[in-house]
């Protein structure tokens, strides 16, 4: 653990005491603490950006499936429909809840979709050093939408919603409902290995590509 001490590059706002201190340049793995209040101000994580890409590849995947396969069928006097994540969120426009429909398909499908192919984005053009365009403004718009996703809230109304079905008609989950699950705890897996500061560092940084280029 690295005590945030002099350094003439970079000057950071603690989030708990607002102590505007210079911190040192970081060893990966270690974590800078404030020194007033010895809070920690961020982490310089040990494998880079590799465990993030490889947890939004992953959430990307089950992204697709959850959304390309039916989370559920009912069946109810031999009529069976099924439906998918976003046919669940506007079936609200149907029952006459329009503003409804677009909350919840917002947050629990556009938003997190956004963001997992956002991230995937800007952290391929990071570990590759590819220097891909819109990669700033992009994090930049991620950051901000990020506490919108919640697919979580959205799954709890599935569960509550299929033990008040479960009495009432034959209820089969799809294979849409366990990717959806998996991506859930993936999803959240991904964002908390997430460290904005150490990617925001990166993409300030001229990749070895540009500077061969320059040479
Ligand atoms: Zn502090």
């Amino acid at each position: 653990m690295i005590e945030a001490a002099e350094h003439p590059d970079i000057l950071f706002i603690c989030h708990e005491c607002d102590a505007l201190q210079k911190v040192p340049a970081m060893e990966p793995g270690s974590v800078a603490t404030c020194r007033c209040c010895g809070s920690t101000l961020f982490r310089c994580p040990r494998g880079g950006t590799e465990v993030p890409l490889a947890l939004f590849v992953s959430s990307l995947i089950l992204f697709l499936i959850a959304n390309s396969y039916p989370i559920m069928a009912l069946e109810i006097a031999g009529i069976e429909r099924e439906t998918t994540l976003l046919g669940s969120a506007l079936a609200f426009i149907h029952e006459g809840y329009p503003a409804l429909a677009v909350i919840v398909a917002l947050s629990s499908v556009l938003i997190p979709g956004f963001s997992i192919l956002g991230l995937v984005y800007v952290l391929l053009s990071i570990h590759h050093q590819l220097d891909w365009p819109f990669t700033k403004p992009l994090l930049r718009w991620v950051s901000r939408m990020l506490p919108w996703g919640m697919m979580d809230v959205f799954l709890l109304g599935i569960l509550v919603s299929l033990v008040k079905l479960s009495a009432l008609a034959d209820v089969v989950l799809g294979p849409g409902f366990y990717a959806f699950a998996v991506l859930i705890v993936l999803y959240a897996a991904a964002v908390s290995s997430l460290e904005p500061h150490f990617l925001w560092e990166q993409l300030d940084r001229p990749s070895t590509r540009h500077a061969e280029e320059t040479a």
